[in-house]
């Protein structure tokens, strides 16, 4: 008999069978998966660690959570610095003056904030406060041409729907800088695990019994037999067999292919903002090891890219997303009353149907099992 079952090897999952394990309580995890690790999940091929996924960067303001990575793993000193493609012009994000000099040639911060005021004063004039979408609120956010060129195509894409029919509350403040400052985040640690996520989950799994490609639905009845009791990071809903009716989400698609090449486009990310484009974004897997280092570790004359496509998410898809609207989120609150009754604790994103960073799953884990445990 264990003392609990964990349902879903993803982080959250694996937080909580390594703190666990110290407090001397012992777990049973499954994974529907043939691997461990949800969706951090990384995988080797010609010498690159391939993020399965979707690409993840691990970054953090909290010293918690980032010296309790850095306790299991090592971290190189990757830092996001992705590029918009929109047609045959290149942009870095997020918006800096490396950004507005090739937008409009300008060179110094003041000319940058007159041109954005005037654009977006030209559409306050015209919308006034109460923008009525997502259109008019980046208009008046950002002015016509970073709406057009980096923000219009790409977030109709990622939604699956025009911005003139998404609520304006998406885009709460579009952060501008006037520097020329290309790292993506402001928190204070960020990095790629070297050697990827995976060890990172097999040393928190260290001393737990794992079973891969095992559905909780399908055994249920014998797993419960098992343990005392069960920590689901599965989707809420599907536990309580949708009884109130499905949650909604967002899907993805992922196309990945090698290439004989060295370096395909020189960034590990690259957005392409036209709507025209089915994909949001090309991920080239090589450059979260070989930033920064310029030593190539992986195989001559190889690259690892994959196309990311939005898909909307029916039953049965993988639910990557959660769409916390009102609606969803009220529905949530209802799964949410009938798991405080069960007994049984939710976890992670699917189980607390909630947009997670790594770094929120692991303090999250770590709160959740100082309570538990
Ligand atoms: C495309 C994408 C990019 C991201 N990029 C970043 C990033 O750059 N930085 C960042 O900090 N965060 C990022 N995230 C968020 C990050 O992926 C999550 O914070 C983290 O993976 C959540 O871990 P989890 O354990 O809650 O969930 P998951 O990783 O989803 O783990 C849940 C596990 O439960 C399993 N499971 C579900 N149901 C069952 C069942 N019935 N039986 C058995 N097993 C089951 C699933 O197969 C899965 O393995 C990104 C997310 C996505 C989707």
């Amino acid at each position: 008999m264990f003392d609990y079952l964990i349902v879903g090897t993803g982080l959250y999952g694996a937080v909580f069978a390594a703190e666990a394990k110290k407090k001397g309580k012992s777990c049973l995890a499954v994974e529907r998966r043939r691997h461990i690790g949800g969706n951090i999940y990384t995988e080797e091929s010609h010498g690159i660690n391939i993020h399965k996924y979707g690409p993840h960067i691990f970054h953090t303001d909290s010293d918690e959570a980032w010296d309790y990575v850095n306790q299991y793993v090592r971290f190189n000193r990757y830092t996001n610095t992705p590029v918009a493609r929109y047609g045959d012009e290149l942009f870095n994000l997020p918006f800096n003056m490396n950004t507005f000099h090739s937008l409009w040639g300008v060179k110094t911060p003041g000319e940058a904030k007159k041109i954005i005021e005037a654009q977006t004063r030209e559409a306050r004039d015209r919308i006034g406060d109460t923008p009525a979408n997502l259109e008019e609120q980046a208009l008046i956010l950002a002015g016509k041409d970073i709406y057009e060129k980096l923000i219009k195509g790409y977030t109709e894409k990622q939604w699956g729907r025009r911005a003139t029919e998404l609520p304006s509350f998406i885009i709460k403040r579009l952060p501008f800088r006037f520097s020329f400052d290309n790292n993506y985040f402001n928190d204070r640690y960020q990095g790629i695990p070297i050697g990827g996520y995976t060890p990172l989950i097999e040393k928190l799994f260290e001393g737990t019994e794992v079973r891969l490609d095992t559905d909780f639905f399908e055994n249920k009845e014998e797993l419960l037999k098992e343990a005392e009791r069960v920590v689901f990071t599965g989707q809420i809903d599907a536990y309580f067999d949708f009884c109130y009716g499905p949650l909604e989400y967002r899907s993805l698609r992922f196309e990945t292919e090698v290439l004989d090449t060295d370096n395909f486009q020189g960034s590990a990310i690259v957005n392409y903002t036209e709507y025209e484009i089915p994909y949001t974004r090309i991920i080239e897997h090589k450059h979260f090891e070989e930033f920064g280092s310029y030593e190539r570790k992986s195989e001559a004359g190889k690259t690892v890219i994959t196309h990311e496509y939005p898909a909307a998410w029916k039953k049965g898809d993988e639910p990557y997303y959660p769409v916390n609207n009102d609606t969803n989120n009220a529905l949530y609150e209802k799964y949410k009353k009938l798991a405080g009754e069960s007994g049984v604790f939710f976890g992670g994103r699917l189980g607390k149907y909630k947009y997670y960073d790594m770094d929120d799953v692991i303090m999250d884990a770590l709160a959740d099992t100082r309570a538990i445990l």
